[in-house]
């Protein structure tokens, strides 16, 4: 596909889309009917279908039975375990094998002109940005997603939490999964925005930013303090009365979900003349400015906070006078501190 006619290449080689980033456009008033009409199927697909069908085939065919669920042991833990590492290892690879080993489409709508392969670093454990980022996934994020998935499944099966059955109330139920891509977006800006602060930022969250030049495995390259707080999306289904599979969803949009924003590429072409939106640019912005768009844009809480780039030279500039103020701030309090002689 000609990535010329959605983007413009910049003389690095770079990409960028044309059109600017929007928030979802459900918090206009009054409501442009048309507008979230197109947006629509933006929300449901590639992602939040792909997740809904993950968890009700995990559900079915992976989830031991209720009464197994009731004491935590080794065999069925050690099985979750097991189906997350191939599922992550399949999921995550194909993405790599098309995009970053076969190459399959180049640099077309690829942001980044380099591939991580072709520049490796010491910043990275063996010098290597997909073994590190592998590693960090396979070493403490799919342990830590498994754990928290075993907790939440065990304490439904105990009947230590409300456990609304489809029958019962399908309406609720499908009113709260529909609601659960914002309760994970929030829930990533207030965890993201708190690892941010320069202390969490220096000793947990920088494990994660030093891939600039994301790539698929770069999604689950964390360090654990932030696996934990990552993964404990699932948890709000502790509080909010729910099901287990769509807990199962939550989860899945958390551990499968972190590829549209470290994916690298703005379309992921499928066949000659068609292309998937992976929603990519939004999070890849986070990677290149590191203080811009904690979240994705569905709950506009960048837009609150003053922290949204759209990837327009405009925002840019925005972006470019907040630095200017804050580090003026630093230097003015450094300054106050520092004794007369
Ligand atoms: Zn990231
Ligand atoms: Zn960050």
């Amino acid at each position: 596909m000609d990535d010329s006619k959605l983007g413009t290449r910049d003389k690095r080689g770079n990409w960028a889309p044309n059109t600017a980033l929007k928030v979802a456009p459900l918090y206009q008033f009054p409501l442009k009917f048309g507008e979230i009409i197109k947006w629509l199927p933006n929300f449901f697909l590639p992602w939040n279908l792909f997740f809904a069908v993950s968890a009700v085939a995990y559900w079915a065919w992976i989830v031991p039975p209720v009464e197994t669920m009731q004491n935590i042991a080794w065999g069925w833990v050690l099985k979750l375990w097991l189906v997350n590492v191939v599922a992550v290892i399949l999921f995550y690879g194909a993405f790599e094998v098309r995009l970053y080993i076969q190459r399959a489409q180049e640099n077309r709508f690829k942001y980044n002109h380099k591939f991580p392969a072709d520049t490796p670093s010491d910043v990275f454990w063996f010098g290597s940005q997909n073994m590190d980022n592998f590693a960090r996934g396979m070493l403490s994020g799919v342990p830590i997603w498994t754990g928290t998935q075993v907790i939440v499944f065990w304490a439904y099966a105990n009947g230590y939490v409300p456990w609304i059955r489809f029958a019962e109330n399908p309406v609720y139920l499908v009113i709260l999964t529909l609601l659960v891509p914002f309760i994970h977006e929030v829930h990533f800006f207030c965890i993201h925005r708190l690892i941010h602060i320069p202390f969490l930022y220096k000793h947990v969250h920088s494990v994660h930013h030093n891939s600039i030049n994301v790539s698929p495995w770069s999604s689950l390259s964390m360090h654990p303090v932030e696996h934990l707080l990552y993964f404990a999306t699932m948890l709000w289904h502790l509080i909010i009365p729910s099901n287990p599979v769509i807990a199962l969803y939550h989860l899945h949009a958390a551990g499968f979900g972190a590829i549209s924003g470290h994916v690298g590429f703005d379309r992921i072409e499928v066949g000659k003349n068609r292309a998937i939106d992976p929603h990519s640019y939004t999070h890849y912005l986070h990677h290149k400015y590191f203080e811009v768009n904690y979240s994705d844009g569905l709950v506009p809480l960048d837009k609150m906070f003053g922290s949204w780039h759209d990837g327009t030279k405009e925002a840019d500039e925005c972006m470019k006078e907040r630095f200017r103020k804050t580090r003026a701030r630093v230097n003015a309090a450094k300054k106050r501190q520092t004794p007369v002689v």
